[in-house]
C-alpha cells in the first residue's frame, strides 16, 4: 500500500520552499551579484549559436545578448531543423531565464520527513553529492551496482548514464519510448528493418498526398516538419485526415475522415484491401522489394471498405477516394507515422499497419515518401572501459517484450514495484516529470515507495521534485554546455549547445554534476577531462570536423549521401528477409499476427466520453508551463466538448466542470469548450496541465491533468508501450462535486 496520499501530495509546500530560500538567502544574493556582473560586461550586441530544448526537435538557435543581458532568442539560418525560424515556444525559451520560480540551490530531504512531506534542507553542492554517493556505496553493498536505474529526457542525461554505467549500472530509460513512439519504431523495423527515427525521415516537403491519423501537425509543432508541411500545402498536395475531432490541420484537409477513436486499424486494412482489389498498389516496388505479398493480400481481402464503414463510422465510398488519392500521388505520398503511437494496446501493429500502406505506395526512400535520413557518427570520448555488465537488464526481464528495442521504461517502474528480477532501490530522475509523463500515476508512487534513494535534477520544482531525496538545480539550456546533438536528417550535421548567460543562481549543467557525484564515487579518472569544452573538442576532431567553426557557426555538415533511391540511395532492409516484410515469418514465429488484424476495443458506457488528449502550439509536455512567457500564451487547458452532449448536460461554453475517470478519479476544475469540432464519444484534452507542485504557483491546479485520469493502461505486448486512450470520463458540473 502506498504511503502517500493524494492530500500529501498536494501539500508539496510554498512554505517550506520559502523557508529554504529566507534562511539562506543565496538566492537573491546572486541575483544581484550575477545582475552586477552583467552590468559589468560588454556593451553591444553579442551571437551566440546554440540549439533549443524546448522539444526534442532541437532546432538551431542563435542567443542574443544586448549590453551584457539575455536580448532574445531567434533561429539559426544555418541550421536544417529550424531553417532559421524558432516555433513559439523556442522564441519563448528565454521566460526560463528570467523565471522566479526556478529551483536555486540542492536540496537534501528533511531527516525524519517521509517523500511528499516536501520538507527540504538547502545544503552545499559537495554536501549533496557527498550524501548521493554515500547512500549509492551503501545500496551497492546491499544489492549490487544493478540497484540504480537512470530516467532521463534531453542531453544532460548522457552524462549521468556514463556516471552511472562507470559505477557499474546499466539500467536506464526515457518514457520517450515506452510511452510514445516505442510502437511506431517497432512497428516500421519489423516491415522495412529500420526506425522512422527522431527527427522523422518524412520528406513531407515534396509530399503531393499526405494522410495523417490522429497527427495534429499545427497543434504539436515540430519547427521544420511544420514549415515542410505549410510548403507542401501551399504547393497543392492534397490531405487526408482521419481524425475524431477536426483538428487544425483537418481544417486543411479534401479528405476529412471523422473516425471513431481505436478504429484506425480497420481503416489501415480497408485501404489495403482497395489498392490491392483495384490493384493500385506500387506493382514495382512490391516486387523489386516485398516479400509475403501472396499470403498478405489474401488476408487484407476480407477488409472491404463496407465492412470498415461497421468499425470506423467512415462512408464506405470516403474510404475508397481516399485510398485512391493515395495511390494517384504514389510514390510521392505518404501516411506520416506520428510520433505518440502508444494509445490502444495493439499500437506496434497499428504502426505497422501504417508502414505496410506505405510499402504498398512504394515510397521508402522514395521523393515526396521517406527519404534515406544522413548522419554523421562522432566518435566516443575514449573513456576507460566500464566494469562488465553480467546481469540482465530490469526494463524487460526475461524479454517479455520480444520486439522492444530500446529500454521500456514502464518496466524499470514495474521491477522496482516486484523487485522481480531483483530489487532496484535508486532512481536518478533527469529532466523528466515521471508524475506526469508515465501513465498510472499510482503506480509510479508505489514504485517511489520502494526506493532507498531519489535523485531529481530539474530547472523548476515540478511534481517529481517534492518526492526526491536530493533535488539537484540544472541550469537552463541557455546558460550551459552540453552534449553534442547530430541528428540523422537530410544532410549529416554536428549542433553545439554552449552558453548564452550566465545561470542567475549558480544553477549547474548536468555534465558538471556527473563528473562530481563520479568523483565522490572516486570514479574521477573517468572523467580523464578538466573542462566540457575539451571533451567536446575531442569529440568534434576526432569526427573530422573544426571545432572552432562549431562553436562560431552552431553547426557543422557532412557529405550528403542520396536521399532517393532515383539519386542512388542503397535499398536495404535490415529485416530477417532482407526484403519489405509484408507477411511477417518473425512475427508469427514470436506467436503474434503476421498482418495485423483489427480487434475491438474498450467503449464507453453511458454517460462516459473517451479521453483524448494531444499539445498546444505553446507547451511540451508538461515542462513549459512554469516559463512565464509560454504561460502568459496559455496558462491552462480547456476540456473539448462536443455541442450536443454539452446540452444535454446543460454545461455552457467557458463553464468550468471537473472529469471523473471510470475509476473514480476526479480531476481540477477545466473549462468547458463547447464545440461541433468533435464526435460525441469523446472529449478531448491538451496535455501537461492541472500541476500538483506548490512550488510551482503558476502551473498549480491550472486547468485538468490527462496524466491523473490515466489509470487504465494496457500494454503492447511487441515492445511493452503503455497503451493510453482506454479511459473514459463523465463530465461533473459544480452543483455535483459540491454536493
Ligand atoms: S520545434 Fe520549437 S520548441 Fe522544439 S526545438 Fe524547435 S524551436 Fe525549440
Amino acid at each position: 500500500m502506498n504511503q502517500f496520499s493524494r492530500r500529501k501530495f498536494l501539500k508539496i509546500s510554498a512554505a517550506t520552499f520559502g523557508t529554504a530560500a529566507v534562511a539562506t538567502g543565496v538566492g537573491s544574493t546572486l541575483s544581484k551579484t550575477s545582475a552586477k556582473a552583467q552590468e559589468k560586461a560588454a556593451k553591444g550586441v553579442k551571437q551566440i549559436p546554440t540549439y533549443c530544448d524546448i522539444c526534442f526537435w532541437k532546432c538551431g538557435a542563435i542567443g542574443h545578448v544586448k549590453d551584457g543581458k539575455l536580448w532574445k532568442i531567434t533561429g539559426n539560418p544555418l541550421d536544417d531543423l529550424s531553417k532559421g525560424r524558432l516555433c513559439t515556444r523556442g522564441t519563448g525559451g528565454v521566460g526560463y531565464y528570467f523565471s522566479e520560480e526556478r529551483l536555486q540551490q540542492p536540496l537534501i530531504r528533511q531527516k525524519g520527513t517521509e517523500r511528499g512531506d516536501d520538507k527540504w534542507v538547502v545544503v552545499t553542492w559537495d554536501e549533496a553529492f557527498t550524501f548521493i554517493a554515500d547512500k549509492m556505496q551503501e545500496i551497492k553493498k546491499n544489492y549490487g551496482a544493478k540497484a540504480f536505474s537512470l530516467f532521463s529526457h534531453g542531453q544532460g542525461g548522457a552524462f549521468f548514464k556514463h556516471t552511472l554505467k562507470a559505477f557499474g549500472s546499466y539500467n536506464e530509460g526515457a518514457p520517450s519510448y515506452a510511452q510514445c513512439k516505442g510502437p511506431r519504431e517497432t512497428g516500421f523495423v519489423l516491415t522495412f528493418g529500420e526506425h522512422v527515427g527522431s527527427p522523422e525521415r518524412v520528406d513531407i516537403k515534396n509530399s503531393k498526398c499526405i494522410a495523417l491519423l490522429g497527427v495534429h501537425i499545427g497543434e504539436n509543432v515540430h519547427n521544420s516538419l511544420l514549415q515542410e508541411f505549410s510548403e507542401a500545402m501551399k504547393n497543392g498536395a492534397s490531405l487526408i485526415v482521419a481524425d475524431p475531432r477536426y483538428s487544425i490541420a483537418a481544417s486543411k484537409s479534401k479528405f476529412y475522415l471523422p473516425i471513431k477513436a481505436g478504429t484506425d486499424i480497420a481503416l489501415l486494412l480497408a485501404w489495403m484491401n482497395v489498392l490491392v482489389t483495384e490493384n493500385i498498389y506500387n506493382k514495382e516496388f512490391v516486387a523489386n522489394y516485398g516479400i509475403g505479398f501472396e499470403q498478405f493480400a489474401q488476408e487484407v481481402a476480407a477488409y472491404s471498405p463496407e465492412w470498415a464503414y461497421a468499425e470506423t463510422g467512415i462512408d464506405p465510398e470516403l474510404i475508397r477516394e481516399s485510398a485512391r488519392e493515395l495511390a494517384k500521388n504514389a510514390p510521392e505520398s505518404v501516411i506520416h507515422p506520428g510520433r505518440h503511437t502508444t494509445k490502444y494496446g495493439d499500437d506496434s501493429q497499428r504502426l505497422r499497419a501504417i508502414a505496410l500502406v506505405n510499402a504498398l505506395l512504394g515510397n521508402w526512400n522514395q521523393k515526396g515518401g521517406f527519404f534515406q535520413p544522413n548522419s554523421i557518427k562522432v566518435p566516443a570520448y575514449p573513456y576507460p572501459a566500464y566494469p562488465a555488465k553480467d546481469y540482465e537488464l530490469a526494463d524487460n526481464p526475461g524479454g517479455m517484450w520480444p520486439f522492444a528495442d530500446e529500454a521500456v521504461s514502464t518496466g524499470i517502474r514495474e521491477t522496482t514495484i516486484t523487485e522481480e528480477p531483483y530489487p532496484i532501490k535508486g532512481w536518478f530522475v533527469y529532466a523528466t516529470n515521471l508524475i506526469h509523463s508515465m501513465p498510472d500515476r499510482q503506480k509510479t508512487l508505489e514504485a517511489i515507495d520502494n526506493l532507498d534513494l531519489l535523485v531529481v535534477t530539474d530547472i523548476f520544482p515540478t511534481e517529481i521534485t517534492g518526492y526526491a531525496d536530493v533535488v539537484l538545480p540544472e541550469s537552463s539550456y541557455l546558460e550551459r554546455f552540453d552534449e553534442l546533438f547530430a541528428p540523422a536528417f537530410r544532410r549529416p550535421s554536428i549542433l553545439i549547445r554552449q552558453p548564452i548567460v550566465e545561470p542567475p543562481n549558480g544553477q549547474k549543467p548536468a555534465w558538471w554534476m556527473a563528473k562530481k557525484l563520479a568523483e565522490k564515487l572516486n570514479l574521477g579518472h573517468y572523467y580523464p577531462w578538466n573542462d566540457i569544452e575539451d571533451y567536446l573538442r575531442t569529440r568534434v576532431e576526432s569526427a573530422g570536423f573544426s571545432y572552432d567553426k562549431l562553436k562560431k557557426d552552431g553547426v557543422v555538415y557532412g557529405s550528403t549521401k542520396p536521399l532517393y533511391e532515383s539519386e542512388g540511395a542503397e535499398m536495404n532492409f535490415y529485416t530477417p528477409s532482407g526484403k519489405v516484410e509484408f507477411y511477417s515469418q518473425q512475427l508469427l514465429d514470436a506467436g503474434f499476427d503476421p498482418v495485423p488484424k483489427f480487434t475491438r476495443h474498450e467503449e464507453p458506457t453511458p454517460g462516459f466520453y473517451r479521453l483524448l488528449f494531444g499539445r498546444l502550439p505553446m507547451h511540451t509536455f508538461s515542462k513549459t508551463q512554469a516559463n512565464p512567457i509560454l504561460h502568459d500564451m496559455k496558462s491552462e487547458n480547456e476540456v473539448w466538448v462536443n455541442a450536443d452532449v454539452a446540452e444535454s448536460w446543460g454545461i455552457k461554453n467557458g463553464q468550468y466542470i471537473r472529469l471523473m475517470n471510470q475509476d473514480g478519479v476526479m480531476s481540477n476544475t477545466v473549462k468547458t469548450k463547447v464545440t461541433e469540432m468533435i464526435r460525441k464519444d469523446c472529449v478531448y484534452l491538451p496535455h501537461g496541465f492541472g500541476q500538483t507542485s506548490e512550488r510551482l504557483k503558476s502551473t498549480y491546479l491550472k486547468g485538468a491533468s490527462d496524466a491523473g485520469l490515466i489509470t487504465n493502461v494496457k500494454i503492447d505486448p511487441l515492445m511493452g508501450g503503455t497503451a493510453m486512450n482506454l479511459n473514459f470520463v463523465t463530465l461533473v458540473t459544480e452543483d455535483s462535486w459540491q454536493g
